[in-house]
């Protein structure tokens, strides 16, 4: 049984035959560059230095705080430089750089996991923390600590296999390609959250991956392969677990919430190949396409791999590149250096050409409401332009602008064609921004009133 949920688009899901080829083993770059911060939360801090010779699969970088994961070498060679290099977030973040041997000499560690700790929830959590998972969709949630903080509140698995995205399809190739091995990762996150029934959510425009992923499935695995109708964003958590279970999560709360816990399809393959093969997170599979690409490819890429030659590899531009986004067209995240690396959530890279470019100069709205028919938030997205562009503080918290998902859906369904989700993603930026200056106003005045006290003693 689906819910629906509210709002959302039907964009022309751009999955031609052409965009989604077998995936294709890239050659690694002569050099990585590996940022500290390929998750959400903390930075990791790196456990090697410059000289230091590393091999494939060996942790580089590593932190204490539970909202974080490790790093490893997607190379092995030598680490030629320690040093803040920009990131695909835009901000200048520390990063080791790996001057690739082009031996790929495995690392001891990777070995894969004994009988015993595949038995064990815990030991399968502590070998997903290890191994540097994180949410692959490219939300890059540590997946051990979704695990480990959603234990005795999850009553329900659902693996996202909607890739609902126009163009993107490296989900589906691993399922294609993968089948048995992304089932048995479901198993073992299913194992780990102590839940014994997952539900693997697919939109219909991936037929042939359902039949072979129902084909493939044991009938006592307690996974369902759920049919999904295509409906953009149906692959944004809080849509999915509506979609799937009914249940609608509060706004600023977490799935575990309601009960729910969401993993990415790559994430529950790289959960298998952690646990069978020894691997970590290392490469992820990247789907290069869009007008101004030469050859769309779906390609398994190092982590750390510069995005200009992941472009390359896709045989470059055929023509001039006017925008080129890190994910997809609806949610992707502008680049303006290609010098940047592949994250672990790098799921694509869309590049579009310029005679695709439908900016217009100085939009203004008509008020025509389409924005909010479509927003799966049911926020008023023509109203927080107005107050971002402002920057009315009031405003954008009177309307909930933290509870945007940054969909896309109003910008798609705008006629006048104006920047709403960009305009979003500023505001929650400025807000985020706010509340920690505010914040820290707050602790010094209060550190200030708690001296002065100390001082009259
Ligand atoms: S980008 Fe934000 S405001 Fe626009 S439709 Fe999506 S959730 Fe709503
Ligand atoms: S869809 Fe565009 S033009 Fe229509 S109300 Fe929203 S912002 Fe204005």
């Amino acid at each position: 049984m689906s819910f629906k949920f509210f709002g959302g688009v039907h964009p022309n899901d751009m999955k031609a035959p052409a965009n989604k080829a077998a995936v294709t083993v890239m050659t690694p770059p002569q050099q990585v560059v590996i940022p500290m911060s390929l998750h959400i939360g903390a930075p990791c801090t790196p456990t090697v230095a410059v000289g230091d010779e590393v091999k494939l699969g060996q942790k580089i970088g590593d932190a204490a705080s539970p909202v974080s994961a490790p790093i490893h070498a997607s190379v092995s060679g030598k680490v030629i430089a320690i040093e803040p290099r920009l990131h695909s977030n835009g901000t200048m973040v520390n990063s080791v750089v790996i001057e690739n041997d082009g031996l790929y000499t495995p690392c001891e560690t990777m070995v894969p996991a004994t009988e015993e700790q595949l038995n064990d929830p815990d030991a399968i959590a502590k070998l997903i923390r290890e191994a540097g998972i994180v949410g692959m969709g490219g939300a890059t949630f540590p997946t051990a600590f979704k695990i480990t903080s959603g234990k005795g509140k999850i009553d329900t698995v659902i693996i996202n296999g909607a890739e609902c995205e126009p163009y993107i399809t490296s989900d589906h190739r691993t399922m294609l390609e993968h089948p048995e091995a992304v089932l048995g990762g479901i198993s073992l996150i299913m194992k780990a959250c102590g839940v014994p029934k997952a539900t693997f959510a697919i939109e219909e425009n991936k037929a042939d991956a359902i039949a072979l992923l129902r084909e493939k499935n044991k009938p006592d695995s307690g996974i369902e392969i759920l049919q999904l109708p295509c409906r953009y964003p149906q692959g944004a958590e809080k849509q999915l677990i509506q979609t799937v279970t009914g249940r609608e999560v509060p706004p600023g709360g977490l799935p575990a919430a309601v009960g729910c816990a969401v993993f990415n399809t790559f994430t529950a393959y790289s959960v298998y190949r952690a646990a069978y093969e020894g691997r970590p997170a290392i490469e992820r599979v990247v789907t290069v396409t869009g007008s101004a690409i030469a050859e769309p490819k779906n390609l398994l890429v190092p982590v750390g791999t510069p995005v200009s030659y992941v472009i390359e590899q896709a045989g470059g531009f055929k023509k001039p590149a006017k925008k080129v986004l890190m994910g997809g067209p609806m949610m992707g995240n502008a680049l303006y250096d290609l010098s940047v690396s592949v994250t672990k959530g790098t799921n694509a890279l869309t590049c579009f050409a310029e005679d695709e470019d439908k900016t217009v100069e100085d939009p203004q709205c008509i008020r025509c409401g389409k924005c909010a028919t479509v927003c799966p938030m049911r926020l008023e997205p023509a109203l927080l332009y107005v107050f971002e562009r402002k920057t009315d503080y009031e405003g954008m918290d009177k309307f909930h602008i933290m509870d945007c998902i940054e969909c896309g859906a109003c910008t798609y369904n705008c006629p006048a064609r104006l920047h709403l989700t960009h305009s979003c993603r500023t505001g929650k930026a400025k807000m985020q921004a706010k509340m920690a200056a505010d914040k820290a106003r707050a602790e010094a005045e209060k550190a200030k009133a708690e001296a002065a006290k100390e001082e009259k003693k």
